[in-house]
C-alpha cells in the first residue's frame, strides 16, 4: 500500500476526546488533519486544521472529507457503518465499514466472537417482548441487560436478578434489540490495544489492569499485575481478533478475568481506548501515533513500556464546585495531565486524565491514587 506522508491531510469522522488525540499525535508527526462533527466546541475540531460541522450521514459533508483528505479513520464506533462505506468508495479508509458495524453491535458483535471460537459471558438475545418468555433463562440470571446498540460507558444496561426485573428493564431500556448476559463474578477486568498495519503486521500494547466505578473506567494500572502467561494469552486473543477481521488500524479487547483465570471477551472497539491513553506517556508508541502510522501505511512503531503507569480518569462531578486546583497534579514531576477542553462538565462526562509513571506499577499506582483523593477532597472544602 502506498505510503502517505507527512503534511498530507488526514479525516477523522468524530470530534471528541479519542479524535482530539489523534490529531495531536498526527500533527505531532506533520500531518494535517480534517475533523467531521456535528458539535461546533467538540475536543478535536477547535485544534484542527480544518474542521466540518455536520451530521455523520450528511452525504455533502462525507463527501467534502472524502475530497480534501488522503486518508480517514474514526474515532466513534457509532457513526454510521454506511458512511464508512460511502468514504471508502473515494478515499483509502481505516478501520472498515464491516469491522465497525459488527463493533457497533453487540448482537454481531456476540456473534462474531462467537462463530470465530472466542469464549464470551453466556448470552441470549432478546429482539422482541415475547422472546423474554422463551429463552432459557435460568442459567442467565442474575444478568445484565444490555441494548444492542449505542450504549456507553455503562449506560444502556441494567441489572436484573429475576424475569420480573427482566421484564421491568426491557421496557425501560427501550430498545428493541437488547442482549441479556449473565453476570459474572470478576476477578477483574484486563484490555488490550492491537494494531493491524497496512502490512498486516500486529502489535499489540501491554495490557491494562482496568478498575470501573457506576460502570465507567475509573483508573488502569499497566503493566496489569496478572500472571505473565495470562497478559501473554490475553495479547494473543487480541491478534487473533484483528486477524479474524482483516482488521486494519487500532483496535481494543475488553476481558473479563473470571475466579479461575479464564479469559472471556467482553466487547471490542474499533478504536484507540480509554484503558490505552497510558501509552501516551508510557510507551515508545503511543495508540493514537500507532493509529496515524497504520492509517498511512507506514510500518507500526514499537510499543514497549518504559516506564510503569497508573491513568486516572477525571470525570464531570470533580468540577461540582469550579476548575479543579491542578496544581494537585501538576506538582508532581511524574504526573501528566491531559484536559480535552470540554466546556461543561457533567456528572459521568470524560473531561480529561491523568497518568503516573514510576519504575513500579504499586508504586504509579499509590501516587495516583493520593493524587485523586487529593484532587476530591480539595474541593469538598472550599
Ligand atoms: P460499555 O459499552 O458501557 O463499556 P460494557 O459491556 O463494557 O459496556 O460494561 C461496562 C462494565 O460493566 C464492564 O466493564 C464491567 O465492569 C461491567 N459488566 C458488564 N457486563 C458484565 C457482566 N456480564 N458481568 C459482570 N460485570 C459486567
Ligand atoms: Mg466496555
Amino acid at each position: 500500500m502506498m505510503r502517505i506522508m507527512p503534511g498530507a491531510m488526514l479525516g477523522v469522522v468524530g470530534g471528541g476526546q479519542l479524535g482530539r488525540m489523534f490529531v495531536q499525535a498526527a500533527q505531532q508527526m506533520g500531518y494535517l488533519v480534517t475533523v467531521l462533527d456535528s458539535a461546533t466546541d467538540s475536543p478535536a475540531g477547535p485544534i484542527a486544521n480544518d474542521f466540518i460541522c455536520a451530521d455523520f450521514a450528511d452525504q455533502s459533508a462525507l463527501e467534502k472529507l472524502a475530497t480534501r483528505c488522503a486518508a480517514i479513520t474514526t474515532e466513534f464506533e457509532n457513526i454510521p457503518a454506511d458512511s464508512l462505506r460511502r468514504l471508502a468508495k473515494s478515499c483509502r479508509v481505516s478501520p472498515d465499514a464491516d469491522s465497525v458495524a459488527i463493533a457497533q453491535n453487540r448482537v454481531l458483535e456476540k456473534q462474531f466472537l462467537v462463530n470465530s471460537g472466542f469464549a464470551v459471558a453466556p448470552f441470549a438475545i432478546i429482539a422482541r417482548h415475547e422472546d423474554i418468555f422463551t429463552i432459557e433463562m435460568a442459567d442467565l440470571l442474575p444478568g445484565i441487560l444490555k441494548v444492542s446498540q449505542f450504549g456507553y460507558d455503562g449506560k444502556g444496561q441494567k441489572t436484573v436478578a429475576d424475569q420480573a426485573q427482566l421484564i421491568a428493564a426491557y421496557a425501560h431500556l427501550n430498545h428493541p434489540v437488547c442482549v441479556l448476559e449473565k453476570f459474572m463474578p470478576l476477578k477483574y477486568e484486563i484490555s488490550v490495544v492491537v494494531a493491524r498495519g497496512s502490512d498486516g503486521d500486529i502489535k499489540t500494547f501491554p495490557v491494562s489492569e482496568n478498575q470501573h466505578a457506576n460502570g465507567i473506567l475509573d483508573i488502569s494500572v499497566v503493566p496489569a499485575r496478572i500472571p505473565q502467561q495470562l497478559a501473554q494469552q490475553a495479547q494473543a486473543i487480541a491478534c487473533q481478533v484483528v486477524e479474524r477481521l482483516n482488521y486494519q488500524g487500532v483496535l481494543c479487547v475488553e476481558f473479563f478475568v473470571l475466579q479461575n483465570d479464564e479469559l472471556l471477551i467482553n466487547e471490542i472497539a474499533p478504536r484507540p481506548h480509554n484503558s490505552g491513553h497510558y501509552s501516551i506517556n508510557a510507551c515508545i508508541t503511543s495508540q493514537f501515533e500507532q493509529q496515524v502510522r497504520s492509517l498511512c501505511g507506514l510500518p507500526l512503531g514499537e510499543t514497549t513500556q518504559h516506564s510503569a503507569a497508573a491513568m486516572v480518569n477525571l470525570l464531570g462531578e470533580l468540577w461540582q464546585y469550579g476548575e479543579p486546583n491542578w496544581n494537585l497534579v501538576l506538582r508532581h514531576s511524574f504526573a501528566k495531565l491531559h484536559l480535552y477542553g470540554k466546556a461543561e462538565a457533567r456528572p459521568g462526562r470524560k473531561m480529561g486524565h491523568f497518568t503516573v509513571l514510576s519504575a513500579s506499577t504499586e508504586v504509579a499506582l499509590q501516587q495516583a491514587l493520593h493524587i485523586k483523593k487529593q484532587l476530591h477532597h480539595s474541593h469538598m472544602q472550599s
